[in-house]
């Protein structure tokens, strides 16, 4: 499902580098990424959502071989079969918790929002307390909630693979529970696969895999 070889990656600017001489996901597996800050998860998960390129080597997700897409190819790719829970969220502030739900499907035309979708949307929102607070503006809503709203954005389109980074980072340890629930339980009803980030090793023996990024990490000597 997702494959990677012989990869490395840079930033044009920065000395940081990745290599991943092999690193592969099954169809359906949920794996959880550890492993030192700055030591590359963020960075990988853009190069398995065909976000970053690499400068060597091949990634493969959900049978596109992304290295060789050129750049709008890769965004519809990843509109319509990638689910991104990002660390900073990324919502639109000045928008509702539906509309923030819907933002993938106003991307570009590649994703049809009809009746079928917003019920969609709502089912999910409904499943982490969010149901009654469709129309609030996502500025006032707690860090918790809009954690949610930034999970429930990736499960609408019921993507092939969910990206999650640090999904429960912000969240206390009831909701922590809650929000990795759902979301293991959403990609199991979808046969999705999941790769998450996590600071959270008490939330570890819930993932199939776990997976120790120190292992493509080499920290710069002095
Ligand atoms: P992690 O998610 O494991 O904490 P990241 O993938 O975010 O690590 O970052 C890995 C390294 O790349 C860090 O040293 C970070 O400072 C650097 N980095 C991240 N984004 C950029 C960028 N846009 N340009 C240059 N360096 C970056
Ligand atoms: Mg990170």
């Amino acid at each position: 499902m997702i494959e990677i070889s012989d990869l490395l990656f840079r930033y044009p600017e920065g000395t940081f580098s990745l290599r991943v001489p092999a690193f592969s996901v099954a169809e359906g597996e949920r794996i959880a990424v550890i492993g030192p800050s700055g030591s590359g998860k963020t960075t990988l998960l853009n190069l398995i959502a065909g976000i970053a390129t690499p400068l060597e080597g091949r990634v493969t997700t959900d049978g596109e071989e992304l290295t060789a897409l050129g750049e709008a190819d890769r965004r519809d790719f990843r509109v319509q079969r990638i689910g991104l829970v990002f660390q900073e969220f990324e919502l639109l502030e000045y928008l509702g918790v539906m509309d923030n739900m819907l933002l993938p499907y106003r991307v570009n035309d590649v994703l049809r929002l009809d009746g079928e979708a917003r019920e969609r949307a709502r089912r999910v929102a409904e499943r982490v307390g969010l149901a009654d607070k469709l129309d609030r503006n996502v500025d006032k809503l707690s860090q918790g909630e809009r954690q949610r709203v930034a999970l429930c954005r990736a499960l609408c389109t019921e993507p092939a693979v969910v990206l999650a980074d640090e999904p429960t980072g912000n969240l206390d340890p009831a909701n922590k529970g809650i929000v990795l629930e759902l979301l293991l339980e959403s990609v199991a009803a979808t046969g999705s696969t999941l790769v998450a980030v996590t600071h959270d090793h008490d939330l570890l023996p819930s993932f199939d895999r776990v997976v120790d990024f120190k292992q493509f990490y080499e920290p710069e000597t002095a």
